[in-house]
């Protein structure tokens, strides 16, 4: 039976947290061991940069340097050049160059296209440094195994060919393979920011694991996000459908559609630190209750709250909505809160690229206003005191409450 780990970027970010990593993986005592790798550090983000400015024709020959330097310097550090490593990286390097001169007019597929080098990149550096240190491994491209769609940015996975072609391949011993990144047999694909995780879900799946671990810089699941709340608390039981919904309000320490591939073949995740390896992390299975049982706060940061209505400020139809929800889904925008009213919707998406371009397809066809830097703030197991504290002397632009849950769009 295959031991399944997630490292996500912040594990091998720098020297002594790569070194860090290795030594966990070594201290695994299982025969054969799936590591699944996400791109170095804030490498995605840079990437990222690099794609916008190329895709709008703007010189990128610094930002691509600064990417470059950064894996150069890491690899300098752990002084390896009698090995091919720099060679190697080079080579993936020029790939990423000639990928970003292939421009396209579709967005989503030309992200995805360069995206990947990310991973491609980590997976290489971390597969031959496992290899000197005695564990024996083989990459596996992800991309010949979670095969997708073709919904550039958030695709969706064949399951019947994923699964396949998962059991074809992990037949070795020891495999290191990418997160985040998949194919539909023509173009790279990608599963949403953040998508190793998923990733790792999607394995454990179809391999039908019992436990799969993915490793993080904070020790567990906790109620709020301790770099921004002082008093932070850590889970340690939760039911897979709470992180569900924790994951859906924008709790940054799991991908959303992490959860669903695991509660189908009730496959126990554990959640831990690999920088306190004296805590056992979160526990998340079927018929956890929620222990320490707490409120918990989620933090979406980077709002943009939109306003939409007819010009001449007619009924807001349900028709209307879905004119908005299509134009979103072309973009693969999430409407993260909504609420409507007799002649306008409002609603949050997240604020980036694309968002700017949804706004300026939304005002070809409506009357819309919106504000920019907000935040979504949400509390699950809400009392009033927490409330309380999370909006004081707070603006508050919209809100919305059920039994359980409460959230709150506001300058933060
Ligand atoms: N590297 C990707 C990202 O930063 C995927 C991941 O880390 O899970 O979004
Ligand atoms: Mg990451």
């Amino acid at each position: 039976m295959y031991e399944v780990h997630k490292f996500g970027g912040a594990s091998i970010g720098s020297l002594d947290r790569i070194k860090n990593t290795i030594n966990i993986i070594k201290s695994f005592r299982s025969d054969s061991k799936i590591i699944i790798f996400s791109a170095m550090g804030k490498v995605t983000n840079m990437l990222e940069q690099i794609i916008i400015s190329s895709y709008k024709g703007e010189i990128y020959f610094n930002q691509f340097e600064k990417l470059k330097n950064y894996h150069y310097c890491l690899i300098d550090k752990l002084s390896l050049k009698e090995c091919d490593l720099f060679s190697e990286i080079d080579l993936l390097f020029e790939e990423l160059k000639k990928t970003l001169k292939n421009r396209s007019d579709n967005y989503q597929l030309y992200y995805d296209q360069n995206v990947v080098y990310g991973e491609l990149i980590s997976t290489k550096i971390m597969s031959i440094l496992l290899n000197l240190e005695n564990f024996d491994n083989q990459v596996i491209d992800a991309r010949d195994i979670i095969m997708t769609d073709d919904n550039y940015c958030n695709a969706n996975i064949n399951w019947t060919k994923t699964k396949r072609k998962i059991i074809k391949y992990f037949k070795k011993k020891n495999i290191i393979t990418q997160g985040f990144i998949g194919s539909n047999e023509n173009h790279s694909t990608t599963l949403g920011r953040e998508g190793s995780d998923f990733t790792a879900a999607i394995i454990s799946n179809c391999l039908e694991i019992k436990k799969l671990t993915i490793w993080k810089d904070v020790p567990g699941l906790m109620n709020c996000d301790p770099k921004i709340f002082k008093s932070s608390i850590q889970l340690k039981e939760v039911p897979y459908d709470e992180v569900i919904e924790l994951a859906h309000y924008g709790a940054k320490v799991i991908h959303p559609r992490t959860i669903k591939p695991l509660k189908e073949k009730n496959i126990n995740l554990i959640i831990r630190s690999f920088e306190n390896l004296q805590s056992e992390g979160t526990s998340v299975f079927n018929h956890a209750s929620i222990k320490p049982m707490v409120s918990s706060i989620i933090l979406k940061k980077n709002q943009v709250l939109i306003s939409v209505s007819n010009a001449d400020l007619s009924l807001f139809q349900q028709k209307n909505f879905n004119e908005v929800i299509e134009q979103a889904n072309d973009l693969n925008i999430n409407l993260n809160i909504v609420q409507s009213s007799a002649i306008s919707c409002s609603f949050t998406i997240d604020q980036n690229f694309c968002s700017e371009i949804f706004l300026k397809k939304l005002e070809k066809k409506f009357k819309v206003s919106y504000n920019n830097d907000l935040s979504l703030v949400t509390i699950r197991h809400y009392n009033q005191k927490i409330v309380k504290s999370v909006i004081f002397e707070k603006k508050i632009f919209l809100q919305q409450k059920s039994r359980n849950t409460v959230s709150f769009v506001l300058k933060f």
